[in-house]
């Protein structure tokens, strides 16, 4: 008997996961795909308060979110830093005194130690401006924070895992009836088609996208429909600009994209926002979505973004809490929760909405009501907590990779330093003794090798090379469709081959 079973392994379920394990309680959670294969590996990957959020007056929501920027960095500086951001001022949209003042709002919210503050900037001389038509000549520099989103949920997932949770990856969620006093839920395997039961005395759905979806699987649930998905889709093309700074742009309707570096020679550029009414497992970005962020971007860049260079693209489903707003940009990013069940009858929780920034704090109010419901167990105790491979200060990245040049010199640095943005001080668990790069087993093309490849097995439940290549990293941008199938028919055989021994 657990006391509380997690649906869904996005940000928002591992997160869950990893403070309720940390507490005492018994935990378990169901994936039906790969972690964080939902929203959770689609979205911008900012750590923000959501300048654009103050428009809406979304105060309590912004400051939560910018404090939550420096505690998130300093538990995982290897994959979460600083970015500075550049908003150039357009003289046909918001004037400059209006973004001043939004600008010290966002500077004096809440929680800024470490980041710096905003600073004016003269287009016309700062290297920033270099990229953009000479139309913008001043603008506006500020703070916030870069996270591989994906990783994220790997690192809760296992963090909770090493503190005893049950992480179950392709598993779904079929069914969950009441009995008696606690939850009897169906999980079925989605690789075998094998069911089992489990029991559980709390159960929280976590389904993102799917959180309405998975009620109606439910005997005696009734969450009602509060769900609002919005789809919201970026494009990735070769590097604009040779600087670390990123843009945000305002756009003639009232909205605002982003240009961001991205894996050394990308910019990732979105994102879009329009209500989505079907399968949240088939969104795909649009023919008009891409035009609109092409045109977008190409309002501000001297060089056109051109349809036939995108690398790559992606579309994800924002879960938002339907608030009955009119457009989809306008519906509200705060979360809501709400508990099903009567005094008597095992209760179940739903999450709605949230934000990646937002999803420790997310926890920590989950938690409250987990306590009123099972009893106080632990105090809540994430906040100052590292998650795998960051325990490092919040300065210490160059240090950690000067270390491991210093103890592996005959290995590539490129790759040390991949390998740390990745897996930071837990590098040296995928190097082990290797002294050479022919020690680190089968090169699978773009740097991956097998020792990474068995670390993401063992270590980060990955069974596929989209598990790999997409979401665990992006070498997908840079490896060949040969390669990629040749990954996933290595690990289907490593697989297979760990079964009998699994069982055993
Ligand atoms: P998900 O990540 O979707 O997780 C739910 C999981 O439940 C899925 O993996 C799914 O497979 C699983 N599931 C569903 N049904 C079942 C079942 N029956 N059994 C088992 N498992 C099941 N936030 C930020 O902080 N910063 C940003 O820059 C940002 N940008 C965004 C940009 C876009 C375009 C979008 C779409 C969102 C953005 N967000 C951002 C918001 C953020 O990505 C989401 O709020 C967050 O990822 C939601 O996480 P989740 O865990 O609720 O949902």
């Amino acid at each position: 008997m657990l006391d509380l079973f997690i649906i869904g392994g996005g940000v928002n379920g591992t997160g869950i996961a990893r403070d309720a394990v940390g507490r005492g309680y018994a935990v378990g959670l169901a994936e039906m795909d790969d972690l964080a294969s939902g929203t959770s590996s689609r979205s911008t990957k900012l750590v923000h308060g959501g300048l654009r959020y103050l428009e809406h007056y979304e105060f309590r929501l912004v400051r939560e979110a910018l404090m939550e920027r420096e505690v998130l960095w300093s538990n995982a500086p290897h994959i979460i830093w600083p970015l500075r951001f550049v908003l150039p001022h357009h003289k046909g949209l918001r004037p400059a005194w209006l973004l001043r003042l939004g600008l010290f709002l966002y500077d004096h919210l809440g929680g800024r130690k470490l980041l710096p503050a905003t600073q004016a900037l003269d287009l016309t001389r700062d290297g920033t401006g270099a990229p953009l038509k000479g139309d913008f000549r001043k603008g506006f520099e500020y703070s916030d924070c870069w996270v591989d989103d994906a990783r994220l949920v790997v690192l809760n997932a296992r963090d909770a895992a090493d503190r005893g949770a049950g992480i179950a990856t392709r598993t779904r969620v079929t069914g969950a009836e009441r009995a008696g006093d606690h939850w009897r839920v169906t999980l079925a395997d989605t690789l075998t088609g094998e069911t089992r039961e489990i029991e559980t005395r709390l159960l929280i759905n976590a389904a993102g996208p799917w959180v309405d979806r998975v009620v109606r699987g439910m005997n005696g649930a009734d969450a009602g429909h509060h769900v609002r998905l919005v789809q919201g889709s970026h494009i990735v093309v070769p590097r604009m600009f040779d600087h670390d700074r990123c843009y945000i742009f305002q756009n003639a309707d009232g909205r605002i994209i982003f240009a961001i570096p991205y894996e050394d020679d990308f910019t990732l550029i979105g994102t879009t926002d329009r209500d989505y009414r079907g399968d949240p497992a088939d969104v795909a970005i649009s023919d008009e979505e891409t035009d609109y962020l092409c045109a977008a971007a190409s309002e501000y860049f001297k060089k056109p973004v051109r349809r036939d260079e995108i690398a790559w693209s992606y579309s994800g489903v924002r879960p938002l809490y339907d608030d009955g707003a009119t457009s989809a940009q306008e519906a509200t990013r705060e979360y809501v929760l709400k508990v099903d069940g009567s005094a008597d009858a095992p209760k179940i929780i739903h999450v709605f909405g949230g934000k990646i920034t937002t999803s420790r704090r997310l926890a920590e109010h989950v938690l409250e009501h987990v306590e009123t419901v099972l009893g106080k167990r632990g105090a809540p105790w994430t906040r100052k907590a590292p998650l795998p491979g960051g325990d490092f200060p919040v300065d210490g990245f160059e240090a950690l990779v000067a270390g491991l040049v210093a103890d592996y010199p005959r290995l590539d640095r490129a790759r040390l330093r991949r390998l740390a943005r990745h897996y930071g001080t837990r590098t040296r668990r995928i190097l082990g003794s290797a002294r050479t790069e022919g020690d680190l087993g089968r090169d699978f093309g773009a740097g991956l090798t097998g020792a990474e490849v068995h670390y993401l097995i063992d270590q980060e439940w990955a069974r596929s090379a989209a598990d790999i290549v997409w979401r665990r990293t992006k070498l997908g941008l840079r490896m060949t469709a040969t390669q990629i199938a040749a990954l996933d028919g290595y690990m289907r055989n490593a697989m297979q081959e760990r079964l009998p021994t699994a069982a055993q």
